[in-house]
């Protein structure tokens, strides 16, 4: 539930009301806004006497949440969230472009490929060291000297990186390098990794899971949030349909629901939502149209070679190309690239 802060409320009041709360076992996440201060409270509504509280000097009333999700939800808070890493912004005006390989392979191709989506105009480097395959005989990434690679490419570049844990016991040392830590569509609900994850005080890329829908994919959002980091991206990456000739199925309608439900930003990931790197294009740009805060796009510089994800990758060239073009279909909303 919220509780509405009286416009003027003093900090004091806001505090009691805090411990008023905590001291019926309720969970308090206050947002400051300019007029006034609302507070989410999280916990078992019937321990609570609403009366108790609105009573409290300082409260204007008690609205109840009505979605599952609470903390992820827009009524809660209604404007949008945005995520500053330095000088970069995601869920402002500009669209964050996010690109790299699949995995970090080896050194050379990693390096020349974080160079060239740099030029491109991406500002964050993509690439895992912990791979999530299907099969456990492929490239399962190179773990912790993958992200000493990573590191490496971003102090070449000046590119933040966001890259996958797949595991608890790994959380502590990927958040050590990473900027954005990666929660992968096949552990979108691992509900401990996403708390652990978020305990970690990094940014989180939640991406959607491979059949998951709208409201389990925010309600894994709301373990990270309920863990106390509200920095969380939502990645579409397509979901499993009947249609087998791409990869996944792109739901571009979850860009337009997800804003509609909640404050957190979103992004698209066009090349796993496809697995061919031709259809990229046409989705990045849909994507953008249809109002996606950025991309996470998959580049490699020889993609016929890649341990992982090859097919769907694109060259650097065709991926600068598609930066450009990207320009103009921003201009079109009012969003810069
Ligand atoms: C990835 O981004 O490398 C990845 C494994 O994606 P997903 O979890 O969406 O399949
Ligand atoms: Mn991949």
């Amino acid at each position: 539930m919220i509780i509405v802060m009286q416009p003027g409320a003093t900090k004091e009041q806001i505090q009691q009301v805090e411990e008023m709360l905590s001291s019926l076992g309720f969970k308090t996440h206050p947002i400051y806004g300019e007029v006034k201060t609302v507070i989410g409270a999280v916990g078992d509504r019937r321990l609570l006497n609403t009366q108790l509280i609105t009573n409290m000097p300082g409260v204007e009333d008690i609205v109840p949440i009505m979605k599952p999700y609470k903390l992820a939800s827009k009524e809660l808070k209604p404007t949008k969230t945005t995520i500053q890493i330095d000088d970069i912004t995601i869920g402002g005006q500009e669209i964050v472009i996010m690109a790299g390989p699949c995995a970090v392979e080896n050194e050379q191709v990693f390096y020349e490929t974080a160079h060239k989506v740099k030029e491109a105009g991406a500002k964050i480097l993509r690439g895992g060291a912990y791979k999530p395959r299907t099969s456990p005989y492929s490239f399962q990434g190179l773990e912790e000297e993958g992200l000493k690679m990573l590191a490496i490419a971003r102090k070449e570049t000046g590119l933040k990186i966001v890259t996958e844990v797949v595991d608890t016991r790994d959380v502590e040392l990927v958040a050590k390098y990473a900027d954005i830590v990666q929660i992968g569509a096949r552990n979108m609900q691992n509900f401990r990794l996403l708390q652990e994850a978020g305990a970690s005080g990094r940014p989180i890329l939640l991406k959607r899971g491979l059949s998951a829908t709208i409201e389990e994919w925010l309600m894994a959002a709301e373990y990270i949030i309920s863990s106390g980091n509200p920095n969380i991206i939502l990645c579409e990456r397509g979901i499993r349909t009947f249609e087998t000739t791409t990869r996944n199925t792109i739901d571009i309608s979850a860009i337009p629901v997800v804003k509609e439900l909640s404050h957190l930003p979103i992004i698209v990931d066009p090349s796993h939502a496809t697995g061919t790197w031709k259809y990229v294009d046409s989705l990045a740009k849909a994507a953008v149209a249809a109002g996606a805060d950025g991309l996470l796009i998959e580049v490699h510089n020889d993609p016929a070679r890649a341990l992982c994800d090859g097919p769907q990758s694109l060259r650097p060239d065709k991926f600068t190309l598609l930066v450009e073009e990207l320009k103009a279909v921003a201009a079109a909303i009012n969003r810069r690239i």
